[in-house]
Parts: structure tokens; sequence; C-alpha cells
């Protein structure tokens, strides 16, 4: 079986879901580029926890967890399946590390992606939560436990943004505060260089890193990410932006 890639999508905006923008685009043609996933590991900042949960039903309900859009949002489905082997599968890989919780299910972090990139809907999704507890180095490890999958035919997909500070967006602004650059730059920089550890202990970027976010949920998946890369990865940015201020869509594929 090929190695499936590792993909970290910047999902932004809700609405992204039913528009359709240059990150949408790369993320249909993200989908249409890489082997069908037996599986997805959704790992999104959405599901944000206390410890580390999966859901093993084989009908993951989809969340609308956001408020305040139109109502075309609301009536998006996206109906995938679950799957109770992969889940158990991945009980297996984590023990104790992780506990099955079927009372969330597919939220907007993972299908306002997977809507464009998968449209047909028909790959089992399994969803990973980020447990809020845990440093940053924790999240690179189960990151590096899930490498292994990667041979059996599923795609990790982590789905956050580096940069995420919505109490200081600003909708009407095109491109992000230079602090938020700087911070997207840093880390992008860091990915290409292999530096990982430097992800993993983002402060060291310095002042910008104070800003990009005041809780780490949405940078977090990154780290899931760069912990299943393999040294002889090749890694690419696909979508490369910070906008609305205080908001990055960049985006990385590592195959
Ligand atoms: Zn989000």
């Amino acid at each position: 079986m090929t190695r499936m890639p590792v993909i970290f999508a910047g999902h932004g905006n809700p609405m992204n879901a039913i528009e359709d923008n240059a990150f949408t685009q790369k993320w249909e043609e993200l989908g249409k580029k890489i082997p069908k996933p037996v599986v997805i590991l959704a790992i999104s900042a959405h599901w944000y926890t206390e410890g580390t949960k999966t859901s093993d039903t084989v009908e993951p309900k989809q969340i609308y967890d956001m408020y305040g859009f139109p109502k075309a949002l609301y009536e998006l489905k996206y109906p995938v399946k679950g799957s109770k082997a992969f889940a158990e599968q991945l009980v297996g890989l984590l023990g104790d590390e992780v506990t099955i919780d079927n009372r969330w299910g597919i939220d907007h972090g993972t299908w306002s992606v997977l809507c464009k990139m998968f449209p047909e809907a028909d790959i089992p999704v399994v969803q990973l939560s980020v447990n809020l507890r845990a440093p940053a180095q924790k999240h690179f490890e189960i990151g590096q436990k899930l490498k292994a999958l990667r041979d059996q035919g599923v795609l990790i997909f982590a789905s956050g943004n580096v940069v995420h500070n919505l109490s200081l967006v600003n909708w009407n602004m095109a491109d992000g505060y230079p602090w938020a650059q700087e911070f997207d730059d840093y880390i992008k920089n860091r990915i290409l260089a292999h530096d990982f550890d430097g992800c993993v202990n983002y402060e060291r970027a310095g002042a910008c890193a104070e800003k990009a976010f005041y809780t780490p949920d949405h940078y977090y998946p990154l780290l899931y990410a760069l912990g299943a890369v393999d040294p002889k990865d090749t890694i690419e940015v696909y979508n490369d932006k910070c906008l609305m201020g205080a908001m990055s869509m960049t985006g990385y594929y590592f195959y």
C-alpha cells in the first residue's frame, strides 16, 4: 500500500465550505492529487477536550459548531460514516492516552475542508480530539505514534490555524497584521527547515507568538501533523496567506 500523505489545513472562516476561493481550490486540488484514503483520521481544533478522545460510532453526527452564519452553511451536509474497526485500532495504538466519546461528531474544522477535498463523502472519518491539558510536546508525540497509520491507507488530516486570534480579527483586512505574518513566516521557516522542535517551542518566535493565539486549540493540530511526518517526506506549502488581521490560512502537505 502506498504511504499516505499528511495534511494540515488552515480552515479559517467556516464560510469556506460554501465559497469558492483560492484556498478552497487548493483543498479540491489536493483531494484529486492524493491516493484515495481508506479512512481519514481528523484532528480538529474544534474538539478541544479534557483528555484525548475519539469516537467509534459508525454514524457520527455532523456538528454545526459555529454561530451567526447564513442558513446555507447550516444546510450543508457532509454525511460521512465513522469506523469502529479503525477506532479500535487507534485505541490499540494510543493505549490509555485515548478514550471513546461518542457525544461529539464531525465538526466544522473537519467538514468545512473535507467537503471540498473529498466532496463525495464516501471515505470514513474518525476524529481525534485535542487534549487541552497536554503541553505542546505531548501533541507532537501523539502525532509520532500516528505515523505508522500512513502505511495502512490512513490520511492524517489536521485542521486548525497557525495564527488564530478571534479577539484581534478585523474582518475588513485582506492581509494579516505584521505580527501575524511574522509568526506565520516563522513557523513556515521552521517547518521547511525540518525544525519541528522549533514549532513545538513556538514561544521562541518572540513577541509575535504572544499575539498569534491566546489559546492554542487551533495551533496544536499542526503538531500532530508534524509528528507524523517522515524525514524523507517532501514538504509543500499549498496555501500561504494571513488575512483578517489575525488569521492564517497557511496549509502544509507532506508526502
Ligand atoms: Zn476553527
